[in-house]
């Protein structure tokens, strides 16, 4: 099967749809997701999106995001994410995302950790399933965008260093996408851990698409660890307990009930606080506490958590709940400009499998979301410049399944190998350690 269209999108989260909606509405658009559409991290994100409150606030936000990162953040992306901000709430505000609001209809910001300030809008603490949810619907309704689900990219078409589409394997069919430009909104890496908040899809198949193609990518080690999600024994998908409990009062403690952190400071500090106060009592385990707050309050301000660990057996407004740190974040990626270009031409990459140079060593919370909108945004509007004078190289050719699904399981095991061979010294494990 062949398809050819302007904008080729790989992905659905945040990024892609972000990307779609910004995009002119005369281009003809392709955008694919490797599992079912909401099969991506920005449907689990719960805390919210960060941003600077007013003019005034934006060097303190700055600031707040250079120390999380440990200054080797890239300063320009960083003040323009800063800058930016404000103006996509806004527009997202407008596009009808439902934010959590005072009775004098302002947002309610609430606060999470290493913000020195409430900064952060959300919807209760489902934002990214509310946020993608709206947002997808609006690009559905869209007569130029084609939606393609089970559709996973294999390898890029590449002619004199310029990408002119994919090869994918949809539903079990060889399919060749042919695209002028082309946006890589592929996501985060926890399918390759043995423990992560993540979508297991998620396995940073860029990665090794980037090896083959020579994309320039970087930060291989720049793996954030999320201080608390859910004890559970086994492998696999774990809960995250979001930042902003800690935000809003939530106390940890030992197994043995002594406090032994700052529960505010970057989430990098916390988690190692946490490892080290589990080996010394040795537990796999420590405990996070916020039940002390009103009953009803908790279930109507964390309705996601309050129910994920009732599931699990543990009721958050009568007991404290065991929590240890786990993979949760991708601050390295495939490099860009504050364009969101690529190092290949017509090439673009978005959201958590690019680097932006943003989060520096470790991402303050909410700022994933937010870097998603703002160099989404910037990307469709240097898409949009060049697209009437773009010209389609067209090509045909199609790879057939057995090799497709030699690529897919080609590229999981190049990323895995990539990654352990560069983060040797993390606390977490990879899959068949
Ligand atoms: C539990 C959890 C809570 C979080 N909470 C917050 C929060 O409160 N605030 C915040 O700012 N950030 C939060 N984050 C981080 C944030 O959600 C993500 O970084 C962000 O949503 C990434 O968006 P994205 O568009 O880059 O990728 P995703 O939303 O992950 O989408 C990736 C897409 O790529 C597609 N894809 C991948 N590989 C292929 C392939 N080979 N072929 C085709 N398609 C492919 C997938 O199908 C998917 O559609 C949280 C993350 C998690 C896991």
């Amino acid at each position: 099967m062949n398809k050819q269209c302007d904008v080729l999108i790989v992905g659905t989260g945040v990024s892609a749809l972000y990307s779609c909606l910004n995009l002119s509405e005369n281009t003809k658009i392709i955008i694919v997701s490797k599992g079912t559409v909401k099969d991506c991290n920005s449907y689990l994100a719960q805390g919210g999106i960060s941003t600077a409150l007013n003019a005034m606030d934006i060097a303190s936000f700055i600031e707040d995001t250079l120390i999380a990162g440990q200054r080797v953040n890239d300063i320009n992306s960083v003040t323009v994410l800063a800058e930016e901000s404000k103006d996509n709430i806004l527009n997202l505000d407008s596009l009808g995302v439902p934010f959590d609001k005072t009775s004098d209809n302002t947002f309610e910001y609430t606060r999470e950790g290493a913000h020195s300030v409430n900064r952060i809008v959300h919807c209760k603490d489902k934002t990214g399933e509310i946020v993608s949810t709206h947002l997808f619907n609006l690009v559905k309704a869209k007569p130029n965008v084609e939606i393609l689900e089970n559709c996973t990219l294999c390898d890029l078409i590449v002619e004199n260093r310029t990408a002119i589409g994919g090869y994918f394997n949809y539903n079990d069919t060889p399919l060749t996408i042919n695209s002028k430009f082309t946006v890589l909104a592929m996501g985060g890496i926890g399918g390759l851990f043995k423990s992560s908040t993540n979508n297991p899809l998620l396995t940073a198949d860029y990665i090794s698409i980037a090896l083959k193609h020579d994309i320039e990518f970087k930060n291989l080690d720049y793996i954030q660890i999320h201080p608390t999600s859910l004890y559970e024994e086994g492998v696999g998908k774990k809960v995250l307990i979001s930042e902003s409990l800690r935000g809003e009062g939530a106390k940890l403690y030992n197994i043995r009930g002594e406090s032994f952190i700052d529960e505010l400071l970057p989430r990098d500090v916390v988690a190692k606080a946490i490892f080290k106060e589990m080996k010394k009592t040795n537990s796999p385990y420590v405990y996070l506490d916020i039940h002390f707050l009103q009953e009803d309050y908790l279930k109507k301000r964390f309705p996601l958590v309050y129910s994920s660990c009732l599931e699990k057996g543990y009721d958050i407004t009568k007991e404290p709940i065991p929590v240890t740190p786990c993979h949760h974040y991708f601050m390295g990626g495939i490099t860009v400009d504050l364009d969101s270009r690529t190092s290949l031409k017509n090439l673009y990459a978005v959201g958590e499998c690019s680097c932006t140079g943003v989060h520096g060593k470790n991402r303050l919370a909410s700022n994933s979301l937010l870097e998603a909108l703002v160099f989404s945004r910037r990307e469709a509007l240097d898409i949009n410049e060049k697209l009437n004078t773009a010209k389609l190289i067209p090509h045909y050719k199609e790879l057939d399944l057995y090799t497709l699904n030699a690529i897919m399981k080609e590229n999981k095991e190049i990323s895995l190998e990539e990654f352990k061979k560069r983060s040797s010294d993390l606390d977490v494990e990879f899959i068949s350690d």
